[in-house]
């Protein structure tokens, strides 16, 4: 029996789908407007293991994620950047899209962006205007009414207690509350960047974007709806009033939240100037090993950030690799009852305790060994595919083993990559093709891949 922890009743809760075998889930995405730093990586991989597990207990899931491409950090980098907001975020989403399949993070079956569905955001303004859920100020902006939901501050109960009106809501006089909140935010004339509506030119807010996406993409009924706990208050808070005021009889049964990624004992964070791009992360390790961190703790719990961490769940993965090696994949393989399984679905029924799965994974991996040393080929067979299937539950043993293991003992040294890096530029410089393209392949080989630009060479790790 799968438990989650839900946070709007802060306890963990038997998990019962809306329909039977199907799950549909929606998860806020990335705003953007920069490349994804570790942060993001922790609350995508901790849904895409949630979007797994379901899928390998056999649920169909509804995966919606969607993309932030309105907002007004993206309009005055475009601006800055000279280019349209469209070639600016493109970008961007391709940056976090090669980010996220490093981490083996499957893509959501739906993944829309704000700008495709500005007409679904206008309706449900009109609708909330018209109910007088929400009222036009001096300023012309749409502002939604925090007291027309008598359930208001409900989900972030906690957080509400504490907060200190004045301090860190700002008190606006225009305001009916200090806690009401932009649906459509109207812009001067002068603005390069809007969309038109029945209140002039402007552009959405952020919370109504995902009110009109979820409710659009899956109905008025949903399983579950995450995010990071940063969202909780006040996007989540604010997102589940709107829905509520929109839709009578709208339900979200569960909501999940993960937790933060701490560096040095303080929250990381884009405002902090200490958040960790996983771009450069992934220059220096191979994303499995990152995803392996990731992963290594509850997903509810802080996350502490040091490279010593990563540089652990890599030799951890390593372990697990080695008792795979010389091992055969068997596609047809099919699970057979045995206490390693058993314990590995206990603790992923366990609101995703994937701390505890790989522990289990670990149990296992030492049992092939001594399979392995008493020569019985028919079980290490057996619990070797057991293993890379749990494996893909978690979304890592994906990696040819014996390629996993050399990549890593291999790459000792950015230096030498960039020792490479450099030759090829010369012998790209002198056109002397093939030289140029034996040391791609060497790097090839040692698990880098090279992306040319017009002025310069980057390298990822595959
Ligand atoms: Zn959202």
């Amino acid at each position: 029996m799968l438990k989650i922890f839900n946070t709007i009743t802060r306890s963990k809760e038997k998990f019962i789908s809306i329909k039977k075998n199907i799950v549909n889930m929606y998860v806020c995405g990335v705003t953007v407007y920069n490349f994804c730093h570790i942060g993001h990586g922790r609350t995508f991989v901790t849904f895409d293991i949630v979007y797994r597990y379901f899928r390998h207990i056999g649920y169909k899931t509804m995966y919606i994620r969607n993309i932030t491409d309105i907002d007004d950090k993206i309009i005055n980098l475009a601006i800055k950047n000279n280019e349209s907001i469209s070639v600016f975020t493109n970008r961007m989403i391709k940056n976090m899209h090669r980010d996220f399949s490093s981490l083996n993070i499957l893509s959501p079956d739906e993944e829309p962006k704000v700008t495709e569905n500005i007409d679904a955001i206008i309706k449900i303004i009109k609708k909330l205007l018209k109910n007088n859920y929400a009222y036009i100020q001096n300023n012309g902006d749409v502002i939604f009414s925090v007291d027309s939901d008598i359930h208001y501050g409900k989900l972030s109960n906690q957080f509400l207690k504490n907060l200190q009106l004045g301090k860190r809501i700002k008190i606006d006089k225009n305001k009916k509350n200090p806690l009401d909140f932009v649906l459509w935010k109207k812009v001067s004339s002068s603005e390069k960047y809007y969309w038109n509506s029945p209140w002039g030119k402007g552009r959405p807010g952020w919370h109504i974007e995902c009110t009109a996406i979820s409710s659009l993409k899956l109905g008025n009924l949903l399983d579950i709806h995450g995010g990071g706990i940063d969202l909780l208050f006040p996007h989540h808070e604010n997102e589940r009033a709107q829905f509520s005021c929109f839709k009578k009889k709208h339900k979200i049964n569960y909501w999940m939240h993960s937790g933060m990624v701490i560096l040095n004992n303080k929250k990381m964070s884009k405002s902090l100037d200490n958040f960790i791009l996983l771009k450069d992360l992934l220059s220096k390790y191979d994303g499995e090993s990152i995803r392996y961190f990731l992963i290594s703790t509850h997903y509810r719990k802080p996350l502490n950030y040091s490279e010593e961490n990563i540089k652990k769940s890599s030799i951890s993965l390593r372990r697990l690799y080695f008792s795979l090696k010389n091992t055969t994949i068997n596609k047809n393989f099919c699970s057979f009852p045995n206490k390693y399984q058993i314990s590995f679905e206990e603790a992923m029924q366990d609101d995703f305790n994937t701390p505890k799965a790989l522990l289990i994974l670990h149990s296992l991996s030492k049992k092939i060994n001594i399979f392995k040393n008493e020569n019985k080929l028919e079980k290490v067979e057996k619990f070797s595919n057991l293993l890379r299937n749990l494996g893909k539950v978690l979304g890592i043993l994906y990696s040819v083993p014996e390629e996993f293991l050399q990549r890593n003992i291999k790459i000792k040294e950015e230096k030498e990559i960039n020792s490479l890096i450099k030759k090829r530029n010369i012998a790209r410089k002198l056109k002397n093709w093939p030289v140029s393209d034996k040391i791609r392949k060497k790097l090839f080989k040692l698990g880098i891949i090279l992306e040319d630009n017009k002025l310069s060479t980057t390298w990822r790790k595959k």
